[in-house]
Formats: structure tokens, sequence, C-alpha cells
């Protein structure tokens, strides 16, 4: 039986976990701090391919939507809610060709008047339109890590930085950490952020963007949303405890701010004023600001397969929460029977030459 070590337990690592144990193989997950302490503890957790990149970056999110209902089935109890997603982040003619992009893509896609997005929800403060996106949903991020761990075979050490990936004869053997080396027969980096700090004694360059997200969570409200609300100054989505979630920058995907400026409580404070402007009348509190460094690979799209070193094999990505089940399949594939997906052709990290 193949033994691999995972380095990270984000979602990443955990959907690694729980698909590379489903099929057989043995694995060790070691996790610096504790499971979702980084980037998937702190995310919106919206499952969607409305953006995008490029035509391939949609393909791969589309079949990481896939990818979370194979989960639904296979796991259980993901907690994934599929609400679909009102959006007008967009107006006039922007508006209008959002909707034609994703149509021509063969997306679902539904426009919706002002009285149909006011009784779809009525708490809403409803725009003259939006577009209703019904195949998405949304996730607990940290939840499902943990689930997905627990779900595993794999043993998972916490606490435990790795501090090298070890090679003999060109070929990825194990870890180091503080407490010693573990040996493997494969390793798969999925350290988020760290990625780049762990190649670079190998001689391998991963450049990464500076991209700090701030998330808002409210007390549990009175008012039942029904959908990912997705408006131009504000996204917001209901927790199943009754909080509100929310970003505290607009449309937060595409955000490129390199740093925070102002202090967490001053951007929770803005981002509440604007949420009571979405939500008339629905009494709101602050009861928790995350802040947490997404893992974009310099030209923001997903960076996984081989490295130049074998047996190393790399998973960094930003919308990790859309696109983590689906990288664990197609991972596994590849590492247990060297099945490449032609989804990935465009993500592989050797376009970072020299990696
Ligand atoms: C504010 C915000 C909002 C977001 N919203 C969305 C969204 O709506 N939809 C979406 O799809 N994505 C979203 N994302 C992105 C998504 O959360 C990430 O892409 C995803 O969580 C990445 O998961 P990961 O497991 O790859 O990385 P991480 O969650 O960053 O996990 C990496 C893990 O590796 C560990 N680690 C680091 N160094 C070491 C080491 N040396 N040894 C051992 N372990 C180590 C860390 O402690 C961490 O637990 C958002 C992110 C943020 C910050």
């Amino acid at each position: 039986m193949q033994h691999f070590v995972i380095i990270g337990a984000g979602l990443t690592g955990a959907a690694l976990a729980f698909r590379l144990s489903r099929a057989g193989a043995r694995a060790t997950v070691i996790e610096a701090a504790q499971p979702a302490a980084a980037a998937t503890g702190a995310s919106f957790g919206w499952i969607n391919a409305s953006f995008f990149h490029s035509p391939a970056h949609f393909n791969l999110r589309r079949a990481g939507i896939d990818a979370h209902h194979r989960l639904d089935l296979d796991l259980g109890q993901t907690g994934t809610v599929w609400s679909g997603c009102l959006w007008w982040q967009e107006a006039g003619a922007a508006f209008d060709a959002a909707a034609q992009t994703l149509l021509a893509l063969d997306y679902r896609v539904q426009a919706l008047s002002a009285r149909q997005i006011a009784s779809r929800e009525p708490a809403v403060a409803a725009p003259d339109r939006c577009l209703f996106f019904p195949d998405e949903g949304a996730v607990d991020a940290a939840r499902l890590t943990r689930h997905l761990l627990a779900a595993s075979c794999a043993t998972v050490w916490t606490g435990c930085p790795v501090i090298a990936i070890e090679t003999a004869a060109g070929r990825a053997t194990g870890v180091r950490t503080a407490q010693g080396s573990v040996a493997a027969d494969q390793v798969i980096l999925a350290a988020g952020t760290a990625c780049p700090w762990l190649l670079a004694p190998l001689g391998l360059t991963l450049p990464m963007l500076r991209r700090p997200g701030l998330i808002l969570r409210t007390r549990p409200v009175a008012a039942r949303l029904n959908h990912i609300i997705a408006g131009p100054e504000q996204e917001v989505r209901q927790d199943r405890d009754g909080s509100l979630i929310a970003p505290l920058s607009a449309a937060h995907q595409a955000d490129a701010a390199q740093e925070v400026t102002t202090l967490p409580g001053d951007l929770a404070d803005a981002a509440l004023c604007r949420l009571r402007g979405l939500l008339p009348g629905v009494e709101m509190a602050a009861r928790q600001v995350s802040l947490a460094y997404r893992p974009v690979p310099g030209d923001s799209l997903p960076a996984i397969g081989p490295t130049g070193v074998a047996g190393l094999t790399l998973a960094v990505m930003h919308s990790g929460v859309t696109l983590a089940p689906l990288v664990a399949e197609l991972v596994t594939a590849e590492v247990l029977h060297a099945a490449q997906s032609p989804l990935l052709a465009e993500f592989r990290p050797s376009r970072f030459a020299p990696l």
C-alpha cells in the first residue's frame, strides 16, 4: 500500500485524504496548526462557476460543482446548501453581457424581475432585476474539512509544521518536522500560502499573489435568506445557525487589494451599514471578523499536479472551496493510476518555470 504524506489540513488536504484513503492508499496529513486554520477557516464558502478567468477555468469550476454533488453522496452530511445565487453585481450593458457569456457557456441562468426577487427574498431590498444561478451553493468549509478528515482513514497530525520536503536522487522521499522525519512514497503539498516557502529549498519557484481577505459573521438574525446574495456592494449568505456571513470587500472573488490598511472592526462596521441597506429593518450585530490570506498563484489560476521533483505533487488554488473536491478526485487518479485529466491541462505548475 502506497503511503502519501499530505502537507496541510485545509479543505484541499482534507479532500485529498478522503479520496486517497477511499481509493485504498495510506495517508498521513501533517498540519502546522489545526484543520482549517488558514484560508479554509475564513472562507465565504460560495461554490460557483459564474466567476471565472478563462473558458478552461469555467470548465474546471463547473466540474467542481459536479464533484461537490458526488461528495454529497459519497461522504454524506456535507452541510452543502444548494440554494442558488441571486446576482446583480453589474448593471446595464455589463449585466446583459454577463448573462450572455454564461448562457453561451451553457450555464443555467435565469433573469428575475424585481417582483420575482421580492417573492424569493422578502427580506432583501430588491433591485430592478438580477440573474439567478440555480446550480450554485455554499458550504461551511471548516466544518466540511473536519468531517472529511474524520471520515477518511488518514492519520492527522496537528500542531506539527513541516520544515522541509526531503528528497533523494531527485525524488521526494518524505518530510522533515521538528520532531523528526516521516518517510513517504509520495508527498502532496497542500499548504496554501506556505507552498512557495517549502518549494524554494528544492529550487522550485512558485509565484504567489498577496491577497488578504476578511469575513464578517454576525450574531444570528431573525430574517431568513433563501439564496446567496451577490449585490454590487455586498455579498452575503446565511449559515444554518441564522448568522449572516459576509466578505468585507465587494465582489470578493476579484478583490486584488494587497494590504488591509483599515482596522477589521471599522471594516465590519462599514459592512454592517451596507448589510442594513440590503436587508432593511433586520437587526444585526457583528460576532466575529476573520482575516486570512488566500492562496492565489501568480496568474490567479490554480496550480495542480507534478512539480519538477518526482513524487511531489502540488495542489494550491484560490476558490478552493469550489474546487477542492474535484481536485482531490483528479489528483488521486493521477498519483495512483497516472490518469491525467484534460481539465487540468491549463493549470499545471510547470507554467511557472522552473517548476
Ligand atoms: C476571505 C476569503 C473568502 C473566500 N471565499 C471563497 C468562496 O466564496 N469560494 C471559494 O471557492 N473559495 C473562497 N476562498 C478561497 C478558499 O477558502 C481557499 O482557496 C481554500 O480554502 C484553500 O484551501 P487549502 O486547503 O488549499 O489552503 P488553506 O486553507 O490555506 O490550508 C493550508 C493549510 O496548510 C497548513 N500549513 C501551512 N504551512 C504548513 C507547514 N509548513 N506544515 C504543515 N502545514 C502547513 C496551514 O496551517 C493550513 O491549515 C476564500 C478565501 C478567503 C480568505
